[in-house]
C-alpha cells in the first residue's frame, strides 16, 4: 500500500480542510475473521493501517487508517481513528437492509456542521434544531415549537431518561440557539446540544435496529 507523505483532510480537532503531513505509520496483523470450514473454526489476521497525520494549522492528530483490503485513499475510504468525528453511519456489517437506519438527510446536515460547531456555534446548534425537528416530524411529534415537539415526543416514550430529567434538558434544548434566547453559545453549550442529539438518534433509530439485529442472529442459531 502506498502511502502519502502529506495529504489533504479535513482535521477534526481545528475543523480545516487543509494539507497534513504524516507523523507515524504503525501496521498491526490483528483479527480480522473466523470461518468455519467443516466444523473446523479458523481465525484470520489482516494487516491493519495506523496513520497519524499532523494538521498544518493548529498541530492537532488525525490518526486513519483500516484493514489494508478496505483502505482506499483515492476515494476517501478511510476509517477515522481519532478524532472520530461525526459519525452517525453503522458498519455495512452490522446492517440489516443496505440502507442506514439513521434518515439521509440528517446525517448529510450532521457531517456538514459538526466540523464547524466550535468556530460558529450558533450556526452549529440552528442545523442541529433542524435535525431534531426533523425527528420530531418523522415520528409524528406534534406542536408549533422545537419545545413542543420534544415534549410531544417524550410523551409518546420515545426520548431516554427520567421525567424530571427530560423536562430539564427539553426546555435548555430548546432555547440554545434558538433566535430569541439573545446570547452567544460557548463550546459546552455546543457539547450538550451535539450530547443530546447524538443519543436522541441512538434511542430511535439505532438502538432499535441492533436490537433486530440480534435477534436476527439469535434466531439463525
Ligand atoms: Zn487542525
Amino acid at each position: 500500500m502506498e502511502v502519502q507523505e502529506t495529504k489533504i483532510l479535513r482535521c477534526y480537532d481545528c475543523g480545516n480542510e487543509t494539507r497534513q503531513i504524516l507523523v507515524n505509520h504503525h501496521i498491526s496483523s490483528i483479527l480480522y475473521d473466523e470461518n468455519r470450514t467443516n466444523g473446523k473454526r479458523e481465525k484470520f489476521n489482516n494487516s491493519f493501517h495506523y496513520l497519524s497525520y499532523e494538521c498544518s494549522t493548529c498541530s492537532g492528530l488525525n490518526i486513519i487508517g483500516g484493514f489494508e483490503n478496505e483502505i482506499e485513499f483515492e476515494v476517501d475510504n478511510f476509517k477515522r481513528l481519532f478524532p472520530v468525528g461525526p459519525n452517525l453511519r453503522i458498519p455495512d456489517h452490522h446492517l440489516l437492509a443496505k440502507t442506514q437506519p439513521v434518515p439521509d438527510e440528517i446525517i448529510k446536515i450532521y457531517e456538514e456542521i459538526w466540523f464547524l460547531r466550535k468556530q460558529v456555534p450558533n450556526a452549529f446548534a440552528n442545523q442541529i434544531r433542524k435535525c431534531l425537528e426533523m425527528i420530531c416530524n418523522d415520528n409524528g411529534a406534534k406542536g408549533n415549537t422545537l419545545n413542543d415537539k420534544l415534549k410531544d415526543l417524550k410523551n409518546m416514550g420515545l426520548l431516554p431518561g427520567t421525567n424530571e430529567e427530560l423536562v430539564k434538558v427539553i426546555r435548555e434544548v430548546g432555547n440554545l440557539g434558538s433566535h430569541d434566547s439573545g446570547r452567544d453559545l460557548d463550546i459546552w453549550d455546543v457539547e450538550l446540544l451535539d450530547e443530546f442529539f447524538k443519543t436522541v438518534v441512538d434511542y430511535i433509530y439505532v438502538i432499535p435496529m441492533k436490537m433486530k439485529r440480534l435477534n436476527q442472529r439469535l434466531s439463525s442459531k
